[in-house]
């Protein structure tokens, strides 16, 4: 079963092959319409005749007809690069993507502190650390130790871990 990004992608690659075969005629031609005009009429020079303001007018046509063929190749390359740019730029990302990983959910130390008795003068809501004991940290386990302690409570670890 194909999905409709692969009938999408079909079609474009359809597009893509009749563009790359075109783009060299285009081009092709466009350089051969640049030789050609190249702001003199091959009449003026053989056939003797004086450049008067005919040829002139020639010449601007000429120049005219330049300006808009180089506009035009200039088009056709840079479409050519932005197509090329857009495909490598989309390939990056899917190759990123297919490479990416939810972070892991990785419990800090302040997590397990959450309602344990006493934890507003024992614990440390800002603790990053790994829980090593009884859900605390080692330093974090031993503040809480002392308090439970001073509070005539039996140490956590033989308590049901919270
Ligand atoms: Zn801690």
């Amino acid at each position: 079963m194909r999905s409709r990004t692969d009938v999408q992608l079909d079609a474009a690659i359809g597009l893509l092959e009749n563009y790359a075969r075109i783009l060299p005629t285009a081009l092709a031609h466009i350089d051969r319409e640049l030789h050609i005009v190249d702001g003199w009429p091959a009449t003026t020079m053989s056939d003797g005749m004086p450049r008067g303001s005919a040829a002139l007018t020639a010449v601007e046509r000429g120049a005219e007809a330049r300006v808009r063929l180089s506009g035009t190749r200039s088009t056709l390359i840079d479409d050519r690069d932005a197509i090329i740019a857009l495909i490598a730029s989309a390939l990056h990302v899917c190759r990123e993507a297919a490479g990416m990983r939810a972070p892991a959910v990785v419990v800090r130390c302040k997590d397990n502190q959450v309602g344990r008795d006493g934890v507003i003068e024992w614990g440390d809501p800002t603790c990053e650390e790994i829980p090593a004991k009884a859900g605390c940290c080692a330093a974090c386990y031993q503040r809480e130790r002392r308090w439970r302690l001073a509070h005539a409570l039996a140490p956590r670890e033989i308590e049901a871990v919270a």
